[in-house]
């Protein structure tokens, strides 16, 4: 029989988790396959450890990995990626926004054997503020004209994979994760299922509006060399201005014998290019210092608790 693995990173979800379960397991009994759960604690301030130990004590499809911190949802998942062990996998929120009604259609989609993975999107972005779907809409027309990873508008974690892509995604090792871009990346053939974007059912989301925008740039930064080749087009657009503007002061010179006035000018052209600069280095710095997270090599996250002593502990 084939096994379902679903993922559940948990972050502080001590009222939306026991929702979840119920709401899941109910979903994936009446499915075909095996299935295992895996809930990993993302350093939760609440009580969701003890409602995850008490789930694990009761059933024993039920995995949990308490990180000895908050790593964050791309950690939570990579630890998710890295110890599921089903032919099938999925990554679901623990808030009930990746609906587990669709799991059946899902799985069905991929039994049918044409897709390695079937993703979801939200259909409209209602009840959201619309600055934050301009800039979300922003992000992806700029990421997708810069990086060749492809990114879909409005698309979510929530996706249920292949073994084969699950291995891939395992070895994409890299440290500052984003993994929208890394299921664009390592390719295969991706159906998407849109839907009607849900509410959370209780708590409330971790994302700021500052988070989120850090967030994005980051997915950029990774995914895309872009950024650097600015500062390059304003070196020579610089030069370009510069070389005019040296042009039209010998001729004033010499046409109208106009002596060089104004120190308003001079500061203005020295702040200005002064700004480039520290712009473009500033560019340059973000990739440094991926790079610098990156050659450490730290592991990705470190389980301080588990039920299953098989699990990858530190990776
Ligand atoms: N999450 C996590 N670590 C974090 C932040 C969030 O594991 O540092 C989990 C959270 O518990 C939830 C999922 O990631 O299951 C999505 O988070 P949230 O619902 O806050 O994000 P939103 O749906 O608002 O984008
Ligand atoms: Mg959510």
């Amino acid at each position: 029989m084939m096994t379902i693995s679903l993922i559940v990173p948990c972050y502080n979800e001590e009222e939306a988790l026991p929702i979840f379960y119920t709401e899941t397991k109910k979903v994936l009994e009446g499915m075909e396959c095996d299935h295992e759960l895996i809930f990993i604690n993302d350093g939760s301030k609440d009580g969701t450890l003890s409602i995850l130990r008490d789930l694990a004590a009761k059933d024993e499809k039920v995995t949990y990995l308490s990180f000895s911190r908050n790593f964050g949802k791309e950690a939570a998942m990579y630890a998710g990626f890295s110890n599921a062990r089903g032919e099938f996998v999925a990554v679901m929120d623990a808030d009930m926004q990746d609906p587990p009604a669709l799991l059946p259609e899902m799985l069905k989609k991929l039994m049918d054997g044409e897709y390695d993975s079937v993703a979801t999107c939200r259909k409209t972005r209602k009840g959201e503020p619309p600055i934050r779907s301009w800039f979300a809409r922003m992000f992806y027309r700029i990421i997708n004209k810069i990086s060749d990873a492809d990114i879909v508008d409005g698309a979510r974690d929530f996706r249920l994979m292949r073994r084969e892509m699950v291995e891939a995604i395992v070895e994409m090792g890299e440290y500052n994760r984003f993994s929208k871009g890394i299921f664009g990346w390592i390719g295969f053939k991706t159906y998407w299922l849109a839907y009607e974007n849900v509410n959370r059912v209780a708590g409330e989301t971790k994302w700021s509006f500052w988070k989120l925008l850090k967030y994005a740039i980051d997915g950029i930064i990774n995914f895309s060399q872009a950024p650097l080749a600015v500062a390059s087009w304003f070196g020579m657009l610089m030069t370009f201005v510069s070389f005019v503007a040296i042009i039209f002061i010998v001729v004033r010179r010499l046409a109208f014998g106009d002596p060089v006035t104004g120190w308003a000018s001079t500061v203005c052209i020295i702040t200005f290019i002064g700004g480039i600069q520290l712009f473009c280095m500033g560019i340059m710095g973000q990739y440094i210092s991926k790079t610098y997270l990156e050659v450490k090599k730290r592991p990705h996250y470190i389980v301080s608790e588990t039920n299953r002593e098989d699990m990858k502990r530190i990776k």
